[in-house]
This record gives C-alpha cells, structure tokens and sequence, in this order.
C-alpha cells in the first residue's frame, strides 16, 4: 500500500514536472535527442553537393543521382553533414554557358543564405571539368571553399575512384584550412588549383595537374595538407558579378599550326564573335595568311588575346616603349597581336575575356585583367 502511494506520488511529481516541461516548451522549442547529441559532440561542418553529372555519376543502365551518390560513401557522414542537390546529370561538355552562369548564382546563393555552411563541392564531367572549375574562381564571391571532382571511371568499372574523390572532396571543403584559396580541383587526394590545373591525360587516373607550378596540397589519411596558395585574382577579389550578367559573349578559340589559314578568323568575326583567342606557337607565332584575320580583328575592333599551344609557358606582355617619349614596338610580322595571356591556358583566356568583355573592350583594360587574375 506505502509502496503503490509512494509510486503514484511519483506518477504525479513526473506529471506535474512534464506540465512544467510542456509550458517551458511553449517558450522554447523543445530539446530534441539529435540535439542533446549535438551538445555533447560538436557538430559536424555542413557541406552542399551541387550534382552536375559525368563519369562520377555515369552508372551503366543509368546514372547515379546526387542523393544516390551521398547514400553510396558512408564515411561522409563522418567528416561532414552532406546535403546534395541535383543540378544536371550530364557529361560536362554539355553544360551550356547559362547553365555555368546558373551555377555560379546557385551557389552564391547557397552561401548567401546559409552563413554556417562550410563549403561547396561540385561534381563534374572530367573533359572541361577545369573549364567549369575556373569560371566558378572568377565568379563565386566567397571565401568558403568550392572544390570541383569528377572521376576517370564509371560506377559500372572495377576500380572506379568516384567515391575515394568526393569523401577526399568533401573533406577539403569541410576544412577550415580551405578557404580564401579559390575554386580547387580534387581527385586522386591531389588539391589543384583552378587557374592552373589541366586534364593532361585522356584515360589516366592521374590526369589532373597543375603543369609548371604543382599542386596546392594532398588529401592523406590524417588530413588535408596545404603547401601552397594559388596567385591571382578570384573569388572575394573578383570583379566579376554573375548577378549582373544575362548572357556571355561569344569569344572563339583557334590554334596556330603550319599554313593555318586567316579566313577562320574572319568568319568567327562575321558569325558574331566579340572576341577570340589564338594558341599561338611557342611564345607567339602564328602562320599562313592568320596576319589578316588579326588585321580584320583590329579594323573591327575585335580583341586578339594571345596564348601558348604549348601547355605551359607564358606569353610576355606588350613591350614596353624604349624610353620616355618613344613610340610602342609594334609586334613582328608573323606574331600574334598582344594581349598577352600570360601562362593562362587558351581554353581559360576564353573564359576571362568572356566575363571581361561584359565589362570592357578597351584593350588595356582587358590587358591589366590578364595579368591581374
Ligand atoms: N567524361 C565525360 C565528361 O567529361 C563524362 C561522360 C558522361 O558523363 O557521360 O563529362
């Protein structure tokens, strides 16, 4: 009998105390089991996957989703709290430039509205992976990691890396090391740079690589390593607003080679090109009857930007007037008009001069962007 009114007091205490509980909770919201987890472990940093497509997700008789592709790496849920959106599901050479664009406002947006999300990964096709990955340098205008990936072989290959390279990915955009760095390019635990890091090989694992200058870090067991910072203008110091651009202009890209006819250079200009881009032999020839498409070019106004087809090296600047007074050297016959591309490659010239000449077309201004990013 003691014991039955001992427990029914108990019965009582317990509900009067949840009463309590239920009023504190019209006050507050009520504390949840994942919470009180949350409180004793500190909580994982938030990573965004934003799912474009490629080989990552190219499974045979179908591919992956973004979600599917988060739910086949378990060790994810270790390192961050990934949450995945699917954007496209396409090779990355059939992304179109509006869709870069809507990329690139998408994840503004996504840093916008989320202060406390870490960082960004992005899955891409690998063939102009480094394409996507530079644009994203020139436009995201934030501090926080976007980090690109892909893989070399499909879920439906022995072998297949996809998911070594988005935990590796993962974890670089969940560290805090990370950041201010610009848009990186990780596969193979190797961190790339954006600007300088180029798919140099058609079919290896090893493909990407940052030619002349080497990677920016590694990704190892214990943790992501950074032994360098990318040069350049990017992301924050990025003059570039894709909020403010509806369409990029049309700029072309041709390569010299022996007897390489003008005429081409001509037509882009006809068809509608506001811009082009030559890559140039070694540190500037061009050949065959190409002098009168850049004749063209300048009579129309067209900017010439010149790269090297070489796959490293630097085009050098104008050359600068004798001495005070003097008139600027013109460029020898057989060279190629001098907006100079520094070491940038041809297919990324084409991507700066295109966000540039939503700003400008004044050939010095577009000079002192090629050798500021
Ligand atoms: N390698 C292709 C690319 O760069 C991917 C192929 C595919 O996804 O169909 O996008």
């Amino acid at each position: 009998m003691r014991k039955r009114s001992i427990a029914l007091m108990l019965c009582l205490l317990a509900g009067a105390a949840s009463v309590v509980h239920g009023q504190a909770a019209t006050m507050a919201p009520p504390v949840s089991a994942s919470a009180q987890a949350t409180a004793q472990a500190p909580a994982l940093p938030r990573v965004r996957l934003v799912a474009t497509g490629g080989t990552i997700s190219n499974r045979r008789g179908g591919r992956l989703t973004a979600d599917e592709i988060v739910a086949s790496v378990p060790a994810l849920a270790e390192v961050a709290d990934v949450e995945a959106e699917q954007f496209a599901n396409v090779a990355s050479s059939q992304l179109t430039l509006e869709q870069w664009l809507d990329i690139a406002r998408r994840i503004e947006q996504l840093f916008r509205e989320d202060p406390q999300l870490a960082g960004v990964v992005v899955t891409s096709g690998t063939d102009t992976l480094e394409e996507l990955a530079y644009f994203l340098h020139l436009t995201v205008r934030d501090r926080r990691p976007v980090v690109v990936t892909g893989s070399m072989r499909n879920p439906s290959q022995v072998g297949y890396e996809g998911q070594a390279n988005l935990l590796a990915s993962v974890r670089v955009a969940a560290d805090a090391g990370a950041a201010g760095r610009g848009v990186l390019v990780v596969l193979n635990d190797e961190i790339n740079g954006a600007r300088d890091v180029t798919k140099t090989d058609a079919l290896r694992l090893h493909t990407f690589a940052s030619r002349t200058f080497g990677a920016l870090g590694v990704v190892d067991t214990d943790r992501v390593v950074f032994r360098r910072t990318a040069e350049g203008r990017h992301t924050t110091a990025s003059e570039f607003d894709v909020a403010a651009i509806t369409a990029l202009p049309r700029v072309d890209v041709f390569m010299v080679y022996q007897g390489a006819p003008g005429d081409l250079l001509k037509a882009a200009i006809d068809f509608g090109a506001k811009g082009l881009v030559i890559a140039t032999a070694g540190a500037g020839a061009t050949s065959g009857t190409q002098g009168e498409g850049f004749a063209y070019a300048r009579e129309k106004g067209v900017p010439v930007v010149a790269t090297t087809r070489t796959g490293s090296g630097r085009i050098a600047g104008p050359r600068r007037p004798a001495g005070p007074g003097a008139a600027a050297p013109q460029d020898p016959p057989g060279m190629a008009p001098r907006i100079a591309a520094g070491d940038l490659s041809a297919v990324k010239a084409r991507i700066l001069l295109m966000l540039a000449l939503t700003k400008t077309s004044d050939s010095a201004d577009l000079q002192r962007m090629f050798s500021e990013y």
